[in-house]
């Protein structure tokens, strides 16, 4: 998804893509067939680079009611850069489970976390599953445990840019040319203003039918630019439902035959970079009276935590936060009320409601919702 600072990842190096050479409308007459009893679950979860998505199916013989009643799993590590390949095998634990878009009826997407297998230890007992060093949930699980008493909300704003699959060129630009300057498509409607628009409708409702929070989609201000929101969810579903709503994008995208790139600065020069702002509150913000002052105390920590944060906002996030295009500059922390050029802003209505939420706005669209969440709750809270 060449969220990684570089050019967007190319699976094939060819002129085509395979994916394009296949009648979908053949495929949905096997799609429809009964399945007698059985049920495709298939399990997610986050690869070696942290960003890239992996998934494989289980066929189950009847419906879980929850993660609890789906079965660990496993997948060959040294595939995915996880695992050395003489001790290759990592477990997937089922955390949550969703309807899946893609096969209909009762199949299900689960988002998993990775862990090495138990083993046994010298006494004769064995071992607990234990984190594999990617797995970023896991500590974020635990710190939103310790959090739980303040209820934190999340609501994230995903921004990414569609591209020509073969020339890597945002979708609709000129080929080798730029459109006309930004202006007209932020929220835009018409042809040539608002590009890939099937993709971002049938995104909403996929996402619905899942059962993801989707709160939201809006045009961005780079051409072939969009948002979708997420949000608000409680405690660690923020991080889960987010990176779901990434491969439910990846999957469509793959059917259109047009690549997704979660790169923060997807295009150098006079073009908005791609974020991911992060909306948060918790019970003492979100309480009248005294919500104001909390959010004030919240945001003085921050300020002293600024350099750790940006370490877990994103790769490639200084090519995007530079000042300019909406964003603040890296090197200082700023924040105000309704302040668009700041780290951290602030809605209107809060110093008059006396309450409510504040936004992150320094991650990067290529964030790891389970880093930026646990970074939050840990400096404000914890
Ligand atoms: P912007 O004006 O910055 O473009 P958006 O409307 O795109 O804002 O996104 C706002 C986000 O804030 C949504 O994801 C929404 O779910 C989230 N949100 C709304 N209320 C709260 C709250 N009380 N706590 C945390 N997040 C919230
Ligand atoms: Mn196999
Ligand atoms: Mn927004
Ligand atoms: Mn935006
Ligand atoms: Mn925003």
């Amino acid at each position: 998804m060449g969220d990684d600072g570089g050019a967007p990842t190319t699976l094939f190096g060819t002129e085509e893509r395979i994916g394009a050479l296949l009648d979908h409308t053949i495929v949905d007459k096997y799609a429809k067939l009964e399945q007698k009893g059985k049920i495709c679950a298939e399990y997610v979860w986050i690869g070696g680079t942290g960003s890239d998505l992996r998934s494989k199916t289980k066929t189950l013989d009847k419906l879980p009611k929850s993660p609890e009643d789906l079965p660990v799993w496993n997948f060959d590590g040294s595939s995915t850069g996880q695992a050395p390949g003489k001790d290759s095998e990592v477990c997937l634990i089922p955390r949550r489970i969703f309807s899946d878009p893609f096969r209909g009826g009762d199949n299900i997407l689960v988002m998993s976390d990775c862990y090495e297998p138990p083993r046994q230890k010298e006494d004769g007992s064995i071992s607990e599953y234990k984190a594999i060093p990617s797995n970023t949930r896991a500590p974020c699980a635990e710190a939103m445990k310790k959090a739980e008493k303040e209820e934190p909300w999340f609501g994230v704003e995903q921004e990414y840019t569609l591209l020509n699959s073969v020339t890597k060129w945002p979708l609709g630009w000129p080929s080798r040319g730029f459109p006309g300057p930004q202006g007209p498509y932020y929220c835009s409607a018409g042809t040539g203003a608002s590009m890939g628009r099937e993709i971002v409708e049938a995104h909403i409702k996929c996402c619905y039918f899942a059962g993801i929070k989707l709160s939201g989609v809006n045009a961005e201000v780079m051409p072939a630019q969009w948002e979708f929101q997420v949000g608000p969810c409680i405690g660690i579903a923020l991080g889960d439902e987010m990176w779901m709503s990434r491969y439910i994008l990846m999957r469509l995208a793959e059917q259109f035959n047009i690549d997704v790139t979660f790169d923060p600065k997807p295009i150098p020069g006079d073009w908005n970079g791609a974020g991911g702002h992060m909306n948060y509150s918790t019970n003492s913000t979100r309480k009248e009276g005294t919500g104001w002052d909390a959010i004030q105390e919240q945001i003085k920590k921050l300020e002293k935590k600024h350099a750790v944060h940006l370490a877990g906002y994103g790769t490639g996030n200084e090519r995007r936060l530079t000042g300019k295009h909406e964003t603040s500059s890296m090197h200082e922390f700023t924040w105000g009320v309704a302040n668009r050029g700041a780290s951290v802003r602030v809605g209107r209505s809060v110093p008059v409601e006396k309450c409510g939420y504040y936004e992150d706005r320094r991650p990067s669209s290529n964030l790891d919702p389970y880093v930026v969440t646990r970074l939050l709750v840990e400096t404000t809270l914890l």
